[in-house]
């Protein structure tokens, strides 16, 4: 490919609406365009990077024995009723009506269509198990499409979901699919971590999350890990040992009485802590949550914070956010935000809005024994409350804590580590959260309809090249992996009017062709500074430079991986470059 011909505009700057540097860099590299808010063109160079990764993925799931197919993008809305998906999905699935009021929606994830498909074919246990996927673009109207091609509305996902008879199937085609991804993403040249996770909207209880591991802004994960064991997980999963309980305080006589007591203007945990002088650990506070429309009081210990999502899957619910302080008035009846604001507490509370109120309490609370807690009235708290004397324990007690760094580790006990990280892939195990419902069964060894035991596996393909950004660039602009990059090399003469430096240009231009290299020449007849520019902005990880040291034979070759430039005959740099392809 001659750069004069290549179909790319590099930019002088970074866009100022971009927030993380795969956004900055690819808009910047002439990558992608921005169509509209989260939906962005490819461009050649962007396709060539994705289908280099579609093509890695396809090679490892069809080797790992999944097969391929396509469905539609477009889905009815049918199949998300039965699946009971289409009232609980909420806003981030796309609904549309046809010319004849027909609902429909744009495929966000296929788990409907996909089993839809195996109720029609798969019928007899002879047929299982079976592992289907594709490689197709997805429509997700997300609340805040942001960072690029790292959370947009359309993106490209690679989703397998599997067929399975018993539980050990599944578990067994789990750990296939993770070995799977291990080897895509290392081929790709990312180092992830597979941590435990949540199962969100999609469901089923085992999940686990390919991380790519980064410092910067775009790791919208909190990932928690042990440097001593194995153990790591996403922040919406990850527990800890559970803190000791606080007997470092001892309680004078007042303490042990439950009684109500003035504790004005308290209206945080710091405020009644330094007017009560104790320490966080002897309150037990309330929070006050949402979930799908309906109240739901969280207590916890007053030195933890509360995990959003475990809270929400505690509740079974979709759609969580803590409460208004108008609402929060509301529940307890009294007037004013400052009435309300520090002083909730679990105790006679019984409904709001028509809903009943739950309380959901964190571990952390159980053992608790002579506390300080809200009791619903402003400038007050009751101090010395006992579990069942004075308050009752909620039913629900669970883990509903966010881990903190430095708490101990679940498995081995020593102190857990907090990184953030990018997901580019995940793998759930689905059970038969979808079969069941959508009545999906084959006829086992006894002639009995059983429903298949379902697995699903993800890769964001659009997402993780942009993560391979986000771990591979510097100032001047990416830093491809070799089998990701969208050419291998360019081979850059430096002054184009030079007819030697023109000749041995295009002879190493071909040579690396003829051997199945993809490479650019620079043909441009532009200042050198500029060429060196585009190309390690484009990032072109290996860059042949022809200028005058061609009169010593020689020219230059540069890694972009480390810049680090060598003087070598032009044979001998067609060569390196050969090596490294055919070793990928
Ligand atoms: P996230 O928590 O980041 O929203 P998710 O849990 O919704 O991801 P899945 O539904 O499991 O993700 O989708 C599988 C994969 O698709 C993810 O691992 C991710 O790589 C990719 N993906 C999901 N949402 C987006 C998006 N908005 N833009 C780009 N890629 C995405
Ligand atoms: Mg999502």
């Amino acid at each position: 490919m001659k750069m004069s011909k290549l179909f790319v505009q590099t930019l002088r700057e970074f866009p100022s609406d971009a927030e993380v540097i795969s956004h900055k860099m690819l808009v910047r590299a002439g990558y992608i365009r921005k169509l509209t808010s989260g939906v962005y063109n490819y461009l050649p160079l962007m396709w060539r990077v994705l289908k280099k990764i579609e093509n890695i993925v396809r090679e490892e799931m069809d080797a790992a024995g999944a097969q391929e197919l396509l469905m539609p993008f477009v889905q009815p809305k049918e199949l998300w009723e039965e699946s009971g998906r289409w009232e609980v999905y909420g806003k981030e699935l796309m609904r549309l009506r046809d010319r004849h009021n027909r609902e429909m929606c744009l495929g966000p994830t296929h788990e409907e269509i996909i089993t839809s498909i195996a109720r029609d074919g798969l019928k007899s246990y002879k047929q299982l198990p079976v592992n289907l996927y594709q490689i197709q673009s997805k429509f997700r109207d997300e609340v805040r499409p942001r960072f690029g091609l790292l959370r947009g509305r359309e993106f490209i996902m690679k989703d397998a979901y599997s067929f399975d008879m018993t539980q050990e199937g599944l578990e067994k085609e789990y750990a296939n699919m993770a070995q799977a991804y291990t080897k895509i993403f290392k081929r790709c040249g990312l180092n992830t971590k597979m941590v435990q996770s949540d199962s969100g909207a999609i469901g089923g209880s085992v999940s686990h999350e390919f991380m790519v591991i980064t410092d910067t802004d775009a790791g919208e994960n909190d990932v928690f890990y042990c440097d001593s064991c194995d153990y790591s997980a996403n922040s919406n999963h990850a527990v800890s040992k559970l803190p000791e309980v606080n007997e470092g305080v001892k309680l004078t006589g007042d303490w042990q009485t439950a009684q109500i007591v003035d504790t004005p203007n308290t209206h945080s945990i710091e405020e009644l802590c330094d007017f009560l002088k104790i320490p966080a650990t002897l309150i037990v506070k309330t929070l006050v949550y949402i979930i799908d429309k309906k109240p739901v009081l969280a207590l916890i210990r007053g030195d933890k914070q509360v995990e959003e999502t475990k809270l929400m899957n505690a509740f079974g619910g979709n759609d969580i956010r803590i409460a208004t302080a108008g609402e929060i008035e509301e529940m307890m009846g009294v007037n004013g935000f400052d009435a309300a604001k520090g002083f909730i507490g679990p105790q006679g509370l019984k409904e709001y809005n028509g809903y009943e109120i739950t309380v959901i309490a964190d571990e952390t609370v159980r053992d608790m024994k002579n506390f300080v807690i809200g009791v619903n009235q402003k400038d007050k708290h009751g101090i010395g409350y006992n579990w069942d004397l004075d308050v009752k324990l909620p039913e629900t007690v669970t883990d509903i804590r966010l881990v903190e760094a430095g708490e101990l580790c679940p498995q081995c006990g020593k102190p857990l580590k907090v990184t953030r990280g990018i997901e580019v892939g995940n793998i759930f195990q689905l059970g038969t959260k979808y079969s069941k419902p959508m009545n999906a069964v084959y006829l086992d060894q006894n002639g009995k309809t059983q429903p298949y035991i379902m697995g699903c596996y993800g890769i964001g393909i659009s997402r993780t090249a942009a993560a391979a950004v986000e771990a591979h660039y510097d100032e001047h602009g990416i830093k491809w992996p070799l089998a990701i990059a969208p050419y291998h090399a360019i081979v850059i003469p430096v002054s184009t009017k030079d007819e030697e430096q023109m000749r041995v240009a295009n002879d190493i231009y071909t040579t690396l062709k003829k051997h199945g290299a993809e490479v650019v020449i620079d043909d441009r007849d532009e200042r050198a500074g500029v060429k060196f520019k585009d190309a390690d902005l484009i990032g072109f990880p290996y860059q042949i430079i022809v200028g005058k040291s061609i009169a010593d034979g020689n020219v230059e070759f540069k890694i972009r991986e480390t810049d680090e430039k060598t003087a070598m005959k032009p044979e001998e740099a067609a060569e390196v470059v050969i090596t490294a392809i055919n070793n990928l």
